[in-house]
């Protein structure tokens, strides 16, 4: 009765996907950390931080009784200068950064599980938590991990962002079943992946990936791997875009011209980009990311 109302409000705020899971050690967990002390993490050091709170998550709120994972959909189409230069399509640029709105929608919820259980508290994660997304996302049903790494809702999809509700509710869990995966004998994403990042099903090598190197390092990008950046200077989605999973997008223009972010000072990209997705990244970056394109 409580999912069923739950399940109702989250599909009326726009979540496709809903679950509920156990909080206990995450499954792939041991991955996850094996995976840890083999790969480079450069300027994602925060993931070696926490890790007994991402082995036990009831360490992230008292009375923890249920796990939420949502699933949030974002477009299928690529954001693009008018010359063609492309952005990652979670950055939904023409939308304030997917943080502040799905905290916003986060919060709503809790309000409803308040009202349904009110001695009840919860916590919302959008990515603000030391908490292994994926592995429940896959606990609650909501989808399998693909080869890529993502989690991909059937019937949509890996193009959504995930949000976690913690909450000390008792909702009813189903039994966890063995995780199914329906990659098959699909290894698209590991064969188009531009620089080799995708080392093998499941296998990320961060420090060669687009996505982490346009995105999170302040380095430079080296010239030998700047050259698979095709005409994104923020992110990539090759290893989604050629999923079968994921439906077909032409890119769509919603952002300035080339020059005209190149010529950006400080305050014009507060100004555009502050609130964004893009405005994580910062203009330093962007641009950086940008003069390394082919004209
Ligand atoms: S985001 Fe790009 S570089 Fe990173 S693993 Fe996927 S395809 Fe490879
Ligand atoms: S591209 Fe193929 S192997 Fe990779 S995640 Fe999609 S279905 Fe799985």
């Amino acid at each position: 009765m409580l999912n069923q109302a739950f399940r109702e409000r989250a599909g009326e705020l726009g979540f496709i996907a809903i679950g509920f899971s156990e909080p206990r050690t995450p499954v792939y967990f041991d991955f996850f950390v094996h995976w840890l002390r083999e790969v480079e993490v450069g300027d994602m050091a925060y993931l070696r931080r926490n890790i007994d709170l991402r082995s036990d998550p009831r360490r992230l709120l008292e009375g923890l009784k249920t796990i939420i994972s949502l699933a949030y959909p974002y477009p299928a189409s690529k954001p693009s200068t008018p010359e063609g230069y492309t952005v990652s399509r979670y950055s939904t640029p023409q939308q304030q950064d997917y943080h502040r709105r799905l905290r916003g929608l986060g919060k709503q919820l809790c309000k409803s599980i308040q009202e349904m259980v009110p001695d009840s508290r919860s916590r919302i994660c959008v990515d603000s938590a030391p908490i292994l997304e994926r592995s429940f996302a896959l606990m609650a049903a909501i989808g399998f991990i693909g080869k890529n790494n993502m989690l991909i809702v059937p019937g949509h999809g890996s193009y959504c962002f995930l949000v976690e509700i913690l909450t000390t509710a008792q909702l009813s869990i189903a039994s966890l079943k063995e995780p199914e995966n329906r990659c098959g004998s699909c290894t698209e994403c590991i064969d188009s992946c531009p620089t080799g990042a995708l080392k093998a099903p499941f296998y990320l090598d961060p420090s060669n990936c687009l996505s982490y190197l346009t995105i999170e390092s302040e380095d430079d990008i080296n010239k030998g791997i700047a050259g698979n950046m095709g005409n994104t200077f923020f992110g990539c989605d090759v290893c989604q875009e050629v999923c079968p999973f994921n439906r077909k997008g032409l890119p769509v223009v919603s952002l300035p011209s080339k020059d005209s972010i190149l010529s950006m000072t400080e305050i014009d990209f507060n100004t555009t980009f502050g609130k964004t997705a893009l405005g994580r990244a910062g203009l330093r970056k962007l641009k950086r990311n940008l003069r390394l394109l082919r004209p």
